[in-house]
């Protein structure tokens, strides 16, 4: 039985982020109803037993806003329609203010099993400067509180490049993390998202510059390191076991059916995505959507996302292209942005850090 994993975006937000261009409209209830609705005909639509579902991820927006019974009514449809593993990995993202202990133990009553808490700094300063709703206490009894429910996969974001951050802010919050009983961390570095209003001058002014973005993201793989959350993507670190399983059939080619305003999809040997309109997911009977892609994963696709993995492209699985990239290491390898060990080519985190011009590299 081939095996498939659910996204399934809720575009639901307290109140608007000034550096994010995910797809949100403010909460409403009815309107939330009625996108409830939408997503379950969707999974009736999409139905398939022969597919093993082994990982769902409540994406968004703040997917937390909806209720426990909502979230349950969904991951009970995916069951009934899909074959759904029990050993799944079941994620939501949560926003720190909406996580109460009761809240908690709704969640996995519900069968969620993994939580994804938008943290992103430890220091009340750069959350105020982010804009964020909630301090870092707040963030910090929430981690404590979901262990206590009994979440054992716990993840936190981590924004690097906020403004004002130094490298002494970001070890203190790393610091601070890592004494929270979580599994995982994802640290991204803030990226001035065009027509957002953190795109102005003033925030663009207060940013770090290059150099010391550079220090922080190579600070930031440090020190999780060191306190034991290995790299094993660009951004996102994790104790032994407790990688994404769900983020990494993104890195792997797998398939992942995308549901909701916005959501993405690899499915049924194509690429699509469903328009950012809400009012259009609500509306139709089964989910508009437009290819993106009609042949997925060929070769530059498969090794993009499989350079984006510390554990790197195995030249065994692209023998055409073997004698074409090993020529082109040598001064990569010399820079020290590449491992090879003969086998597998692999960026160090000096490579991940220029990412994209090394992967255009070695790729195209
Ligand atoms: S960062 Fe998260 S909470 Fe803020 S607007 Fe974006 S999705 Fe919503």
């Amino acid at each position: 039985m081939s095996t498939l994993g659910i996204y399934v975006h809720v575009p639901f937000c307290g109140k608007k982020c000034g550096y994010c261009d995910f797809y949100s409209v403010c909460y409403s209830k009815v309107q939330a109803e009625l996108y409830v609705e939408a997503v379950l005909r969707n999974i009736r639509h999409y139905a398939d037993k022969s597919r093993a579902v082994d990982t769902v991820y409540f994406g968004g927006g703040t997917p937390s806003l909806l209720t426990v019974e909502q979230l349950g009514a969904v991951i009970a449809e995916i069951r009934g329609r899909f074959a759904l593993d029990p050993n799944a990995e079941v994620t939501i993202e949560a926003n720190p203010n909406t996580l109460t202990p009761d809240k908690l133990a709704g969640l996995r009553n519900a069968g969620i099993n993994r939580l994804s808490v938008g943290v992103q700094s430890m220091s009340d300063a750069e959350l105020r400067l982010l804009g964020r709703s909630h301090t870092a206490e707040r963030a910090a009894r929430a981690v404590l509180d979901a262990a206590d429910a009994g979440f054992r996969n716990i993840s936190c974001d981590l924004m690097l490049g906020i403004p004002s951050q130094t490298p002494d802010s970001l070890a203190a919050s790393i610091a601070r993390l890592a004494e929270l009983p979580i599994q995982h961390v994802s640290a991204y570095i803030l990226k001035i998202e065009e027509g957002t209003p953190f795109d102005c001058g003033e925030v663009r002014a207060s940013l770090p510059d290059e150099d010391t973005t550079a220090e922080l993201y190579l600070l930031a793989v440090r020190e999780l390191d060191r306190h034991g959350f290995a790299q094993y993507e660009v951004s996102n670190f994790a104790k032994c076991g407790f990688e994404s399983r769900h983020n990494c059939r993104y890195w792997r080619c797998e398939d992942y059916l995308g549901i909701g305003p916005a959501a993405h999809s690899c499915y049924g040997g194509q690429r699509f995505a469903v328009p950012r309109d809400i009012e259009g997911f609500i509306g139709s009977p089964v989910q508009p959507t437009e290819v993106t892609d009609e042949h997925p994963c060929g070769f530059e696709e498969y090794a993009m996302l499989r350079l984006r993995l510390a554990e790197g492209l195995s030249l065994a699985d692209v023998p055409e292209h073997r004698a074409d990239i090993e020529k082109k290491l040598p001064p990569l390898i010399k820079a020290g942005y590449v491992r090879f060990d003969g086998e597998r080519v692999s960026l160090t985190p000096e490579g991940f850090l220029v990412s994209n011009s090394v992967i255009e590299t070695l790729v195209f």
